[in-house]
């Protein structure tokens, strides 16, 4: 029986890329989307099944997860990869409330809500990588798209929470900067391709050492929170 795979935000971008290369792997991918008609494109393309899921809606998480129960009966590795970017033109005193909750809805609770659903479906040697950015790195915390960064830090310590409390089944929950990536949350002027951007979750999802696990990583290197 093939592994099986759910990436987050698989639509397009980096999370596209992901599920590309864990097809090419073997692995039985779920093209997590919130979109039909692009997540039925997408999953099409590389010959995949499209998963409604928008990662903001608890409702839409728990149905996704109620489907992989009742298709699968487990879930070998999730990808968090779902993602916004809302406030790159503005400072952390130019506050607007709903713009860190939108924020933080999609780039915190959405992974933590797909841990809470899924890890009930992960056994022993099952994997979680959460997508997160240098820009959450508290040890070189900036000025820069305060709610996006804030979102980030604050996944990472989710993602040090989550490893400790999936220790004991041996889940292995690291996370990832993919670095600065060509889609359209980066930008044409991003430095890497996406392959690149890919590569390290791609590698922590499949031959990383299962025994890494509440860690930070790039270009499959470990790097400081
Ligand atoms: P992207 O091209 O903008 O793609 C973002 C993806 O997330 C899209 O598929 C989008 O779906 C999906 N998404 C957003 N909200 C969602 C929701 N509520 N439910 C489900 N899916 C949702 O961005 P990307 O560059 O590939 O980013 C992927 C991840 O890498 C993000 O977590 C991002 O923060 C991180 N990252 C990117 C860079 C970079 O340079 N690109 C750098 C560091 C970290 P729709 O098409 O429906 O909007």
């Amino acid at each position: 029986m093939k592994a099986v795979a759910l990436v987050t935000g698989a639509n397009r971008g980096i999370g596209f890329e992901i599920a590309r290369q864990l097809m090419l792997r073997g692995f039985g991918v779920l093209l997590g989307a919130r979109d039909a008609e692009e997540g039925q494109a997408a999953a099409e393309r590389i010959g995949t099944t499209w998963l409604p899921l928008d990662v903001a809606e608890a409702a839409s998480v728990r149905e996704a997860a109620d489907w992989v129960r009742s298709e699968h009966g487990r879930l070998d590795v999730l990808i968090n990869n779902a993602g916004v970017l809302l406030d790159e033109e503005r400072g952390v005193l130019d506050f607007d409330e709903e713009t860190v909750l939108a924020t933080l809805q999609v780039n915190l609770l959405g992974a933590w809500r797909m841990a809470a659903a899924f890890a009930p479906l992960m056994a022993k040697g099952g994997r979680i990588v959460n997508i997160s950015s240098g820009a959450g790195q508290l040890s070189r915390m900036g000025t820069w798209a305060p709610a996006y960064s804030v979102s980030k830090a604050a996944l990472d310590a989710h993602t040090l929470q989550l490893a400790q409390a999936l220790k004991a089944k041996r889940v292995a929950v690291n996370a990832v900067c993919p670095g600065w990536v060509k889609t359209r949350m980066g930008g044409n002027g991003a430095t890497k391709s996406l392959e690149d951007g890919a590569d390290t979750a791609v590698w922590l999802a499949t031959e990383a050492p299962a025994s890494l696990t509440g860690r930070f990583f790039r270009d499959r290197r470990e790097i400081p929170w």
